[in-house]
Parts: structure tokens; C-alpha cells; sequence
């Protein structure tokens, strides 16, 4: 996979594009082709008083460790949700490096 796949090293042309994305209002980030469609079925795991999501964007962060700027991709999203089952409240706040230290 290229590191655009990844979201690990983005250019600075995809930073700048996840955070213009990010800033969208819902029903625009729905529409998005980078959007991804979130699966309920597989969300049962999930209680929580708000609603579930309904897509998944890509989401552009700082590494609360090394303040690398990363992007979790939206893809990565729906299968840290999905199939690993985190916690929707989870977020990404650690780069792949510091992660994997
Ligand atoms: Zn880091």
C-alpha cells in the first residue's frame, strides 16, 4: 500500500484537502467521494445515546506524542469500528511510528 492509502505521511496537498473535507458540514461530508458508507450491522457492539455514523471521512490529526500530522483514513476507520470493534468514541491520536513503539 502507498502512503496515500495509509494516511502515514500525507503530502501537505492532502493535509490541506482531509482538513477542507473535515470543516464540511455532515450532509456534505456524506456526499464526498472520499466518504465511506458505515455498516450498522456491524455496529451493534456500540451503546451509545447519540446516533451511529452513518459514513466514515478521513479524519487529519496530530500525534499527541510527536505532533507529526497524519490523516486516519476513513478506510481504516470503518475497520477499526467495524471489525475490530473499538470504541466509537476512540480516536486516533498517536502517528503509526509512536504506536508501534
Ligand atoms: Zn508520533
Amino acid at each position: 500500500m502507498s502512503s496515500k492509502a495509509t494516511g502515514r505521511n500525507p503530502s501537505a496537498q492532502e493535509l490541506r484537502e482531509a482538513e477542507r473535507i473535515a470543516a464540511l458540514r455532515p450532509s456534505q461530508q456524506r456526499d464526498h467521494p472520499s466518504a465511506v458508507a458505515a455498516d450498522p450491522s456491524k455496529l451493534a457492539h456500540i451503546n451509545t445515546y447519540g446516533a451511529l455514523p452513518e459514513f466514515y471521512i478521513d479524519q487529519p490529526f496530530s500525534c499527541r506524542d510527536c505532533g507529526k500530522a497524519e490523516i486516519w483514513r476513513a478506510a481504516d476507520q470503518k475497520w477499526y469500528y467495524e471489525e475490530a470493534k473499538g470504541h466509537i468514541d476512540a480516536k486516533a491520536v498517536r502517528c503509526h511510528d509512536c504506536r508501534k513503539r
